[in-house]
């Protein structure tokens, strides 16, 4: 069969995401990468230049693209650094779908400039919609594009809607792992450290979200990023505990109807999806066996021990910059759980403490959530200097 090409942009393409995003784009050869961009790993980002020839590349630092542009100088790639970069990415003329595989709010004001520029978005960057869903959502719904979940969950969510309108759903089901340390006691997370936290059951993935993974604050975003992506009100999205994985979420419908989408774990698939979407294409990789499974069992979070949920909910629920402070103190957080400068139970801690001292703006602007992460970052770090 022949499929017409597909020009795509990848924003973080060095990461778990972009490098994934890549792989699926070596086995279909009607994409094409016009524009790739990453933090500051050139060497790989060099690679990936010479490989599949994108017409502009960009990196954070100006540093980075002078070292990047001596290196390709061999080839005609305009590079690109910092937010300008990754707004000219955004909004280059020759491609269809940016795919935003970056980490953090960075990828909020990108996805805008996107959108604007008339483009669909394959969205992997769960914290833009989280802090930015009642900007993104109806600006994207005025422009008349697309925004196609990469998240697994959500990708599940989006293959069992299959068009259906959100009236028809009664329920959500998100499904979770529960994390390497499912069943534990609040007391038996003391100790955690950071190794014990990067270890995924099911998942291979970045740093940063594998650590929320564990605490299920990750599970708290997706929770925010199915509402905005789906239409759909808090009390209508149910957790679920579904340790083997298999299961990547479901939708329960009015009639009672259950639709769920199954597989192995693979971040390939719901990327290719969403690429391809409405289309559904062929791809290789290993089947789910029921047979050798056996049994598929399910459990209800534990809210005491896993409090990232709960404060999520809450985060959730009073709306408006509120999401912005969990996840901005989830980030500066973790990466000091990283950098072991604070224990693990203490990222749940900080984030209900940021939330506490907390003024919520209502529909904030850009700008207000961007300063809105400052200083809970800024209140972060203060704490831990002070204990
Ligand atoms: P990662 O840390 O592996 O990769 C992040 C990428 O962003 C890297 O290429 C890095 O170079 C780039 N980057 C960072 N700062 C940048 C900057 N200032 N300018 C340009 N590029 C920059 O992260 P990941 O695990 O791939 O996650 C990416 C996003 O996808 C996150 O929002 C995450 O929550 C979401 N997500 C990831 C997975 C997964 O399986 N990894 C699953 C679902 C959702
Ligand atoms: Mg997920």
């Amino acid at each position: 069969m022949q499929y017409k090409s597909k020009n795509i942009a990848i924003l973080g393409s060095t990461g778990s995401i972009g490098t994934q995003t890549l792989e699926v784009v070596r086995s279909n050869p009607e994409l094409k990468v016009a524009a790739l961009a990453a933090g500051s790993r050139v060497d790989e980002l060099e690679a990936q230049i010479r490989e599949f020839r994108p017409e502009v590349a960009g990196v954070w630092t100006e540093e980075a693209a002078k070292d990047l542009r001596v290196r390709i100088a061999d080839l005609n790639v305009k590079v690109v650094s910092g937010m300008e970069g990754l707004l000219e990415i955004a909004a280059w003329p020759r491609y269809q779908v940016l795919v935003t595989a970056i980490v953090g709010m960075i990828g909020i004001r990108p996805t805008i400039a996107a959108i604007e520029a008339g483009k669909d978005i394959a969205l992997a960057n769960k914290e833009t919609l989280v802090t930015a869903g009642h900007i993104i959502m109806p600006l994207a719904r005025r422009q008349g594009v697309s925004i196609l979940p990469v998240d697994s969950e959500h990708s599940a969510i989006f293959q069992s809607l299959n068009g259906e309108p959100a009236g028809r759903i009664e329920k959500i089901l998100l499904t979770a792992s529960g994390g390497p340390f499912r069943g534990k006691t609040k007391a038996q997370l003391a100790a955690i450290q950071p190794e014990d936290a990067l270890k995924h059951p099911n998942w291979s993935m970045g740093r940063k979200i594998t650590v929320d993974s564990s605490t299920l604050v990750n599970k708290g975003l997706e929770v925010m990023e199915a509402k905005w992506l789906f239409g759909v009100d808090l009390d209508r999205i149910q957790v679920v505990v579904h340790p083997q994985s298999v299961i990547h979420s479901a939708v329960q419908f009015v009639d009672g109807a259950i639709i769920a989408q199954l597989g192995t774990p693979d971040m390939k698939l719901p990327i290719q999806y969403a690429l391809f979407y409405p289309d559904r294409r062929p791809m290789g990789g290993r089947r789910v066996d029921f047979f050798e499974l056996g049994q598929l069992t399910f459990e209800e979070p534990d809210p005491d021990t896993f409090e990232g949920l709960k404060l999520a909910y809450r985060a959730a629920e009073q709306g408006g910059s509120m999401p912005t402070v969990f996840n901005a103190a989830n980030e500066k957080a973790v990466a000091l759980f990283l950098e072991k400068k604070i224990r693990y139970l203490e990222i749940p801690e900080l984030i209900g403490k940021a939330m506490e001292r907390h003024q919520v703006i209502e529909d904030p602007t850009v700008e207000q959530i961007l300063e809105t992460e400052r200083q809970t970052y800024e209140y972060i770090l203060g704490k831990v200097k002070d204990s």
